[in-house]
């Protein structure tokens, strides 16, 4: 009600970050998802409760500050994406890098995330069996050809001593 009294019309909704933040009720996360959805140019970056636990994760931030979680994203991230980078961690909080059994299998981000290695190397996460089982089947896979060539070479030298021995020259 008194940002509505403030502003009046929508006309007068001010776009930028100082501007929106000086509204009640209007944060940075807000400001910049007003800004994203306007179009004006990012000066920040969204920063909600999947990108607070994503930016951690993948070891581009540290601690449960927004504000600070926003710094460090922006300190990492070129200027040109902080539009969309929010949004893009905030997506991948939601459908893969759930709270509780993040999806590292599915992540387009597993080679590069920090606690998707911790885990990893930890041995504690089912998830990294996964890459055990292809890697084996993938061994598997790769020596086979190999097998059935060696094997094929052996009946093969077989035949022809045999054909030696029952044909020997002279
Ligand atoms: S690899 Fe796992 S922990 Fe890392 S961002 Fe992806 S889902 Fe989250």
């Amino acid at each position: 009600m008194e940002t509505a009294q403030k502003i009046k019309t929508d006309a007068n909704i001010p776009l930028t970050m100082e501007g929106l933040t000086s509204l009640a009720g209007i944060g940075r996360k807000s400001a910049n998802v007003i800004m994203r959805e306007t179009g004006a140019k990012a000066v920040g970056v969204i920063v909600d409760l999947h990108v607070l636990r994503v930016a951690p994760r993948l070891g581009i931030a540290t601690g449960t500050d927004p504000k600070k979680i926003e710094k460090q994203i922006m300190e990492v991230i070129p200027e040109k994406d902080w539009g969309q980078i929010g949004m893009a961690f905030s997506f991948l909080g939601r459908e893969t890098c759930r709270p509780t059994h993040p999806k590292h299998d599915e992540c387009v981000l597993s080679s590069v995330c920090e606690y998707c290695k911790e885990h990893q190397g930890g041995g504690v996460n089912k998830k990294e069996k996964k890459p055990v089982a292809v890697k084996k089947k993938a061994a598997k896979a790769v020596v086979k050809p190999e097998t059935k060539k060696i094997t094929s070479a052996k009946k093969k030298a077989t035949k022809t001593k045999a054909t030696a021995k029952r044909n020997p020259k002279k």
